[in-house]
């Protein structure tokens, strides 16, 4: 716990990039330190600003739905973003500010060491695995690394603007659900 504390701490005074000057709390992440399943998204929006948690806004709601409809509480996972400071308007981070922030959430990952990670749109995607990838064409694939199973799928907020993905989104989510029961032997 000991590492979590001191990771926690240096996000809560990080000031790496300008993001740090408009936040009102850092989100450093929550969850399961022993989670099989990460999930990760962009970066806080206002609400997650306002309580320095991630995923609490109408997205977060969406996104809660999900996660209980294949059976797993939102306490048993563990959920960051790539950049831990609300950019401004919502805006898409900077591949700066992202670059800034990443090495949280590898110390994230390697504490929690997850069979799966759900990146959760393109921003994600992209800062994360890098190359060319894109959501509608490579949603609901496996993509391992390193013994880490990723998957990436859309963002909870694209799904409110669009709601014609949510069946997709939704495949991806049961597909995750199954790799997890297939993992731990069931
Ligand atoms: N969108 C994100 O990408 N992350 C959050 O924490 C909230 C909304």
């Amino acid at each position: 716990m000991q590492n979590w504390m001191a990771l926690f701490e240096e996000i809560h005074g990080c000031t790496r990039c300008p993001l740090c000057e408009a936040r009102i709390h850092a989100v450093p992440g929550e969850g399961n330190p022993f989670a099989e399943l990460m999930l990760i998204g962009e970066g806080p929006g206002a609400e997650e600003d306002r309580q320095g948690r991630p995923f609490v806004g109408a997205s977060g709601e969406l996104l809660t739905k999900y996660l209980h409809a294949i059976g797993i509480e939102r306490t048993e996972v563990y959920i960051a973003n790539i950049v831990k400071c609300r950019p401004p308007g919502n805006r898409t981070p900077t591949p700066a500010e992202a670059e800034a922030c990443l090495p949280y959430l590898r110390r994230q990952f390697v504490l929690i060491r997850p069979k799966i990670i759900m990146l959760l749109g393109g921003t994600a995607a992209k800062f994360t695995l890098g190359g060319d990838i894109r959501i509608r064409r490579d949603h609901g694939n496996w993509i391992e690394r390193k013994g880490t199973l990723f998957m990436v799928t859309f963002h909870p907020s694209a799904l409110l603007r669009d709601g014609s993905q949510k069946k997709l989104a939704w495949q991806d989510f049961t597909t995750v659900r199954d790799k997890l029961k297939e993992l731990r032997g069931a």
